[in-house]
């Protein structure tokens, strides 16, 4: 079989830690590196012997070509921090070497609805990119465990799909959402922020923190009208704020009949678009 990491020297070194009997830890990021990926690499490297960060910037996932070219992009900076984190292996690949011209990458399986509904609604064909690329990277870095961060919960909430559909050799360890001071998640987005929306995008963590003190004490539609008037009261501009059940991503109506409940809203600060979510039951 064809053996497509043209890598050598990655795929030298991964065997070389193998062959020792070593675990592989892995982080795939997309630069731009903040506290949040620092804390993903920083989890990987006290439960592996090995970690892994790539750093690239899928453009497979990007639905808005101006969204991609915007994407902030600092290599250096990037292989700095996760030297001064200790990590063992950081992996820049170019385009051709995740998508070669005569590999076909795409992925065909059935994502049971998971990417259809909240960020998939507003991002056309963002998952089956994400499902790509995480795919890809898995083949060639072939790590024990896989590090996500709950900050993109529909994403890892896929990713979990797609390593149970095709029973991959991978565990998958999510890692809670890294919050500046005020709340606001950490992002890569937030760099482009201006100082006044940084400040007012702190209302979402408190919308969230809201959803959560509210949930069984009132019916979900009510919650959500309220939880709505505040993004909106504070100037951002929400794209959705939705209660959902944390495995199958559908709208709750009946909280007591769901074990597990996620709160997850997407709005806009200015031109700059954020997510976040909250556990609010389990
Ligand atoms: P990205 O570079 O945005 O694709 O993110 C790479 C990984 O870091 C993903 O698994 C994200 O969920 C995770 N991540 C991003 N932001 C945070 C954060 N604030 N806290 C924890 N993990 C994060």
């Amino acid at each position: 079989m064809q053996n497509f990491v043209h890598n050598e020297a990655l795929e030298r070194k991964l065997e070389f830690h193998r062959s020792k009997g070593r675990t592989i830890g892995f982080v795939p990021t997309m630069g731009a590196l903040h506290a949040g990926h620092l804390k993903l690499v920083r989890a990987s490297m006290k439960k592996c012997d090995v970690t892994v960060c790539s750093i690239f910037v899928n453009p497979t996932q990007f639905n808005d070509p101006k969204d991609l070219q915007k994407y902030p992009r600092n290599l250096e900076r990037d292989k700095a921090l996760l030297k001064e984190t200790g990590l063992q292996i950081i992996f820049a690949p170019g385009i051709r070497e995740i998508y070669p011209k005569n590999l076909d990458t795409t992925v065909h399986i059935d994502l049971a609805g998971l990417d259809k509904t909240l960020e998939g609604a507003f991002r056309p064909g963002h998952f089956e990119g994400v499902v790509q690329v995480v795919k890809r990277l898995l083949d060639i870095v072939r790590p024990d465990v896989l590090f996500m961060g709950q900050k993109d919960f529909q994403q890892f909430t896929i990713i979990r799909h797609l390593i149970n559909t095709l029973k991959l050799r991978v565990q998958l360890e999510v890692i809670p959402t890294e919050r500046e001071a005020g709340g606001l998640a950490m992002s890569s987005r937030n760099e482009r922020l201006t100082r006044e929306f940084r400040k007012k995008a702190e209302v979402i963590f408190e919308t969230l923190t809201y959803l959560k003190s509210s949930l069984g004490t009132k019916p979900i539609s009510n919650i959500r009208d309220e939880a709505l008037k505040k993004i909106t009261s504070a100037g951002l501009k929400p794209e959705y704020i939705e209660l959902v059940d944390g495995h199958t991503l559908q709208p709750v109506n009946v909280p007591v009949i769901h074990h597990y409940i996620v709160g997850l809203i997407a709005a806009w600060a200015g031109d700059i678009r954020l997510i976040d979510n909250m556990i609010l039951k389990e």
